[in-house]
């Protein structure tokens, strides 16, 4: 499967859309749904796949599910995914989004993925975020920043600053589960600078759809 993906990735350097392996949502859905490509397969209630706009303004990218999507087989519905959508709400960013996770069974023990399960699941996430096409990608906490594009450093140094997916500008923030155990919002705590952070997204979206109504 990624085989095939990156082939064609190398064949034409010229392609403006990245093609993928599943030709839709609905199949690569299903595909995930049957996956036992790695050891958190054994160990989940239901495998956890995206949820949300399937023609997002925002891609949030977290890293795995826990307790509460595992039960209830979506992504970003506990405790984290309900103070996430707030923080999107307060800004105004929360209405065309789309929720997914570097990989899509609950660890267990809530224990970060391994790489060999990041690397598993990593072929789904490749082709969920090229058939949704996101103006614009959030990634929440390191793992799913390293996840994605390979960088690993400290979330402290990676948050507020730009990277780009496949020509998709992606945003580093602090994992909200982190940020629910930091209750400060004096300037420079967590919380305000998340909030930096996502003034800075929804800068860069009203851009993006500024020069796509241009264009
Ligand atoms: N819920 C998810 O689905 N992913 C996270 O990273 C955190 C909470």
């Amino acid at each position: 499967m990624i085989e095939q993906t990156q082939l064609f990735d190398c064949q034409s350097k010229k392609l403006t859309q990245k093609l993928t392996f599943y030709s839709d949502l609905k199949k690569l859905n299903r595909a995930c749904s049957n996956c036992d490509h790695c050891y958190l397969s054994q160990k989940r209630q239901q495998v956890v796949v995206g949820r949300g706009e399937l023609q997002p303004d925002i891609a949030i990218v977290g890293e795995a599910p826990g307790k509460q999507e595992d039960k209830a087989g979506q992504p970003f519905v506990g405790e984290s995914g309900k103070f996430l959508l707030k923080i999107l709400k307060a800004v105004q960013l929360d209405s065309r989004v789309y929720f997914t996770n570097i990989v899509r069974c609950r660890p267990p023990d809530n224990r970060k993925p391994t790489a060999e399960e990041i690397k598993a699941c990593q072929p789904y996430l490749i082709d969920e975020l090229r058939l949704i096409k996101p103006k614009i990608i959030i990634c929440a906490g390191a793992t799913a920043v390293a996840g994605l594009s390979g960088k690993r450093e400290s979330i402290t140094s990676l948050r507020g600053k730009w990277l780009d997916w496949e020509g998709v500008a992606v945003m580093p923030l602090f994992h909200p589960a982190y940020l629910l155990r930091k209750p400060s919002l004096e300037k420079d705590s967590p919380k305000w600078q998340t909030w930096q952070d996502l003034i800075a997204v929804k800068l860069k979206l009203e851009r993006i759809i500024a020069s796509e109504i241009r264009n």
